[in-house]
């Protein structure tokens, strides 16, 4: 398998190249540059498989530069019982006829993440053995991928992970577990700022392109395509799990912000699973929600950008769009690179609404939308643990808000549990007036030593601390 730049650079490179690399030197993304088709008969034959050995049938089909028997090893080492809490890895649970939640976020950090980036975490570690180098992963985070980041490159031979943070502005939970990793080659900067600020730091160093080369600075973020792959795993998984028969049909609702997470649904349907509808449930920043309404993609300025209750979909543009415009355009890469180069620098924005693509986004490609606000997440999660004792967290509860109003008769719903609800506990405690449970291997964890570096927001601080670290 090749893969393409989405904005036409002629170059086409193997898997293991663009895994270690972001965007394509285009501005573009990855894309593999066609989708393997899954007939009935591998559907059969994958459907009694364990996790990990589905995870390898899936990757096969898009990596031929590592051996069968090495990536057979590293998604049998991935996804284990002991790091994903239970042999099934992304258990399906019924609420009522027709609608399930897929629980993605029992990994090491409680965020669907994790899903992707302990994948990502062996096959850097491998990658880097094979070639002899190592690798300093430069981030920003403001939750989430920070996290998962570090728990997935914790203690791995060649990489070190410099994760920048605003100080004092993620939760108690989410600082206690990144903070109180001890491993030497995880180092956490609280940045005196906010999370901008961070971006902008770690967009600075990137920039810097002598002290790049010099101290092998790289990225984990979601525009990575073995992340968007690792992803495309439950897809499959969850569709095995919600039918009998490969006749039917199942709808996937995934709440949403840079779009890498229904991506790689779009690209499980494009391999032929049976997926009725895409469902990009967003909160308040509503940027996709508006697209597959309007047909207009408008990014949004900071002051546009709003700090809501689920802040893991708090974007201001979707870094994994153009990914899906690219196919929807029919893999014009000179009308991607206008749109997404010349029209969104230029204008903020793009129209699709009278190209006649736009009608197919649902029609063929099964795209459709909803948002929530904070009222409809606090009601969701109310009705959720009285109807079923099921406690959802924050951006879980914008899926289920949005996937109610899909609901097709005969067609299961399938809804992504992100996260779970001990991360967002403020918000739980708004709502059902109680703390959310916690799993038993996070007791007490704001209470261990913390290993944290705080710095003025000032880039040349950044660098001098990475030197400092890098022997
Ligand atoms: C990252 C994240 C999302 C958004 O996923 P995208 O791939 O950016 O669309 C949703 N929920 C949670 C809990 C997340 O951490």
């Amino acid at each position: 398998m090749n893969y393409l730049s989405t904005r036409g650079h002629p170059d086409r490179r193997r898997f293991c190249e663009i895994l270690l690399e972001g965007l394509a030197p285009d501005g573009g993304l990855y894309l593999s540059e066609s989708y393997p088709q899954v007939d009935d008969a591998t559907l059969t034959r994958w459907r009694g498989l364990p996790y990990a050995d589905l995870a390898f049938e899936v990757l096969s089909l898009y990596i031929d530069d590592i051996p069968a028997d090495d990536l057979h090893a590293l998604c049998r080492k991935t996804y284990t019982e002991a790091v994903f809490g239970t042999a099934a890895i992304v258990p399906l649970k019924k609420l009522e006829d027709g609608l399930y939640l897929e629980a993605l976020s029992n990994g090491p950090t409680l965020a669907f993440k994790d899903m992707a980036m302990q994948l990502l975490g062996n096959l850097f570690e491998y990658e880097l053995a094979r070639r002899g180098e190592e690798l300093n992963i430069l981030g920003a985070t403001s939750g989430d991928t920070g996290s998962a980041a570090e728990y997935a490159m914790r203690g791995k031979q060649g990489v070190r992970v410099f994760m920048t943070s605003p100080h004092g502005r993620m939760s108690p939970f989410q600082q206690a577990q990144m903070f109180s990793l001890q491993d030497a080659n995880i180092h956490n900067i609280a940045i005196e700022g906010v999370f901008d600020d961070c971006q902008d730091i770690v967009k600075a160093v990137s920039n810097d392109l002598e002290f790049k080369r010099r101290y092998k600075i790289g990225t984990v973020n979601s525009i990575n395509w073995a992340r968007l792959m690792a992803q495309v795993v439950y897809y499959f998984a969850g569709y095995f799990q919600a039918t009998t028969s490969n006749t039917q049909k199942v709808s996937f609702t995934v709440p949403s912000g840079n779009f890498g997470n229904v991506c790689a649904g779009h690209v499980a349907r494009m391999m032929g699973l049976p997926i009725a509808q895409l469902v990009v449930a967003t909160n308040e920043n509503d940027v996709l929600d508006e697209f597959f309404r309007t047909g207009v993609y408008r990014v949004r300025g900071s002051a546009d950008t709003h700090e809501t209750s689920s802040p893991s979909m708090d974007i201001s543009k979707a870094s994994n769009f153009e990914r899906f415009v690219f196919d929807l355009l029919g893999r014009d890469a000179n009308r991607v690179r206008d749109l997404f180069g010349a029209q969104l620098t230029g204008q903020g924005r793009f129209d699709l609404h009278t190209d006649p693509a736009f009608a197919q986004a649902a029609a063929r490609y099964g795209f459709v939308s909803g948002k929530s606000t904070h009222a409809n997440r606090l009601d969701t999660i109310r009705d959720t643990f009285a109807r079923f004792g099921v406690m959802v967290d924050t951006h879980t509860a914008d899926g289920l808000k949005v996937a109610r109003e899909h609901l097709q008769a005969g067609t299961p719903m399938v809804v992504l549990e992100t996260a779970l609800p001990i991360k967002f506990a403020a918000t739980i405690v708004e709502a059902l007036g109680r703390e959310p449970d916690r799993p038993a291997k996070f007791d007490g964890i704001e209470a261990l030593p913390k290993r944290v570096q705080v710095m003025p927001s000032d880039v040349a601080r950044v660098q001098a601390y990475i030197a400092a670290h890098c022997p």
